[in-house]
């Protein structure tokens, strides 16, 4: 069998050269990471849920029209996507206090925000994904003003439609982590894109009736019960079966 070509390999994700020119395999470990890295664990089941739960809100995202570098999911573990040139700023939303704006500002986890407030991240493990302003953004050119007025609308728009399907399945949407790619167009034209993955992995998702958290904080402050967590945010999607455990699926068989 002929062996793909690797082309990253991240902490949580691989990706492979696509079937299409173009086009990229994003595979999805189960391996989890915290606090730069310090902290890593091994979620049986996570990277299967995270695919399905990613797909699920990148297609919601495509078919109202936000762009996305999300093609189709390809099997349990793989995702066909765009091959994107990845913007090194990460755009957080968040809605309630939780997790570092509640350190940083002394204020209480739980408080709802006057307004939802974006926060821009520089990519650098090595730093620790520090907080820039758009000054350094613009100064060190990793990405232009342009750039940032459209990952600013792009991030407000998934985050009021992100709030909806939440609420929907009786989940409150505290915050979020975004990155952005620049999609170039046969015409050379460029189009930013949502890259990445949108998952209980870079969100915060409490149950809108007992708070309980349903995200990676499991993960992050050792409240076990990771995995239970990622597939009740499945199971309500109706996206796994009623038991929630994607090993129900026997053998092949067309997903939704
Ligand atoms: P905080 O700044 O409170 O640690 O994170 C805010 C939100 O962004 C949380 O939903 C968190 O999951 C997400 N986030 C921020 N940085 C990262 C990161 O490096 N990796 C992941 N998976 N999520 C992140």
């Amino acid at each position: 069998m002929a062996r793909r070509k690797k082309v990253y390999e991240g902490h949580v994700k691989t990706l492979f050269e696509g079937p299409e020119p173009g086009t990229l395999v994003q595979y999805f470990k189960d391996d989890a990471t915290a606090f730069n890295n310090t902290k890593h664990g091994i979620i049986t089941g996570k990277g299967v849920l995270n695919n399905r739960i990613s797909e699920h809100i990148m297609s919601r995202l495509n078919d109202i029209g936000v762009p996305t570098h999300f093609v189709r999911r390809l099997n349990m573990r793989e995702q066909l996507i765009k091959a994107v040139e990845i913007i090194p700023i990460e755009i957080v939303v968040r809605n309630v206090a939780a997790g570092s704006i509640s350190t940083r500002l002394g204020i209480a986890e739980g408080t709802p925000l006057p307004r939802s407030i974006l926060e821009y991240r520089y990519k650098s493990d090595e730093l620790g994904n520090p907080m820039v302003s758009e000054e350094h953004i613009t100064a060190f050119g990793w990405a232009c003003t342009h750039d940032l007025d459209d990952m600013m609308s792009l991030a407000l728009r998934v985050n009021d439609f992100l709030c909806g399907l939440f609420f929907g399945i009786g989940i409150r949407l505290v915050d979020f982590k975004l990155q952005f790619g620049r999609l170039y167009t046969a015409d050379d034209e460029m189009q930013i894109v949502i890259a990445d993955e949108i998952s209980p992995d870079n969100c915060r998702l409490w149950d809108m009736t007992t708070g309980e958290r349903m995200d990676k904080d499991r993960f992050r402050r050792d409240m076990g019960k990771v995995e239970e967590a990622y597939q009740e945010v499945a199971r309500r999607f109706g996206i796994l079966p009623e038991s929630g455990r994607p090993s129900d699926y026997k053998g092949p068989r067309v997903m939704q």
